[in-house]
């Protein structure tokens, strides 16, 4: 039987092997943690950490027990991709796909040599460099933590000259960049699908909707016009053509007032702006995001039904979770709801999400905003 590798055992690497049970595949996730979203279904469990990655011996027993590796988790560091494949799997996305897209300087440069639309962005080494973007780009701008920024945690707003340091101050201690801001009008995101004999599919532009920086909800497709979700679509293809991506990639982009796209940034893995897919499309981005790194046929990424709203559950308190309110959702009969199987909330963690398929935005969003207020976890 065909054996899948996981790194990180979250709701991502949970809705995966959903996925991988269907189509006859076993699971192995790695993880740090014991009890993970993800530990309830794998068939194999291995529990470390991949950055004690002096461990060689442990990477090697984990290796043995993959014909293939992926990850959920874009903080893998490219040498344990390395580390693994040299033990014998096939890994995807690669070590050189990752090591492109996780230091979020080199990937806005790598997206800037193939000409995709970018907001102005410099290296920072020195507060200075920041007053000179500024001087040179206006205001506001955003200073960002080049790597494992995640939900805006990596990210502070310069409005004015006295933010420059409050800004660093919130970011101390890790090395950023600065781009400008982009004052978009709506914020799109767009999931590619690509094998590794480099056919690609993209599935459609969807609008994603940010309350302090963490997505709340998504709506597919986008309400957009159709010129402007293809030119969406053809900016999110090139960007996995530029770091050879296989397997499913989640591309944020930002849209102008003009009908412009600027692009944000690219995840190397299925995505919350996806979630859609398992109700919504013909093929769900996990089941296509394992065929994609499998190396089997992909699947349809066509919608099934005109809309799909989804809404993320949101954790409401800190502390231990005591789950209230899913049978009340699951008596509107349109609403799909997921929960994450976390032992532990905090204030905003993503927890659960539920989506409504229907014959408009605007229904299936009333439907899935009313079973989500439902939901106390
Ligand atoms: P993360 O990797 O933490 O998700 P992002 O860089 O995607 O961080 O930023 C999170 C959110 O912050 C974006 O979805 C957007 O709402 C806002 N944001 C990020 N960069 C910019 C920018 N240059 N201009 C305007 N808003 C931005």
């Amino acid at each position: 039987m065909t054996r899948l590798g996981i790194l990180g055992g979250g709701q991502l690497a949970q809705m995966m092997t959903q996925a991988a049970i269907s189509l006859g595949i076993e699971t192995a996730v790695l993880e740090r943690t014991p009890d993970s979203p993800a530990s309830r279904l794998t068939h194999h469990h291995q529990i470390g950490d991949w950055n004690a990655s002096e461990n060689q011996a442990f990477l090697a027993d984990f290796a043995a027990l993959c014909d293939v590796v992926t990850l959920e988790n874009e903080f893998v560091p490219p040498h344990v991709l390395e580390a693994l494949a040299a033990f014998g799997p096939m890994v995807y996305p690669t070590a050189e796909t990752l090591y492109l897209i996780r230091d979020k300087l080199t990937q806005k440069q790598i997206m800037a040599q193939n000409e995709l639309p970018l907001p102005a962005f410099a290296e920072v080494q020195s507060p200075q460099d920041i007053q000179d973007f500024i001087e040179a780009h206006g205001l506001p701008a955003v200073l960002k933590a080049r790597t494992n920024g995640y939900d805006g945690y990596g990210n502070a707003t310069i409005h004015a000259e006295g933010d420059i340091v409050p800004a660093l101050d919130k970011l101390s201690n890790r090395v950023c960049y600065v781009e400008s801001f982009v004052p978009f009008v709506r914020e799109l995101a767009v999931m590619i699908l690509r094998g590794r004999d480099g056919e690609i599919r993209a599935y459609p532009v969807v609008e994603t909707v940010q309350h302090n920086h963490i997505c709340h909800i998504v709506r597919a497709p986008a309400p957009i016009a159709p010129e402007i979700a293809e030119r969406a679509q053809i900016v999110a293809i090139k960007a996995v053509e530029a770091v050879n991506g296989v397997g499913v990639f989640g591309v944020e982009l930002f849209l102008l007032e003009n009908g412009e796209i600027v692009y944000n940034e690219i995840a190397p893995r299925p995505h919350n702006s996806g979630h859609y897919t398992i109700e919504g499309c013909i093929t769900s981005q996990f089941e296509n995001h394992i065929r994609a790194v499998l190396g089997w046929p992909l699947g349809s990424t066509d919608m099934i039904a005109p809309a799909a709203v989804m809404v993320n559950l949101l954790g409401k308190r800190d502390g231990l979770v005591r789950p209230q309110g899913i049978k009340a959702a699951l008596a509107i009969p349109a609403a799909h709801v997921h929960i994450y199987g976390k032992r532990e909330s905090r204030i905003g963690r993503k927890m659960g999400h539920v989506t409504v398929v229907g014959e408009s935005i605007e229904q299936a969003e009333r439907l899935a905003r009313q079973a989500a207020d439902l939901v106390d976890l």
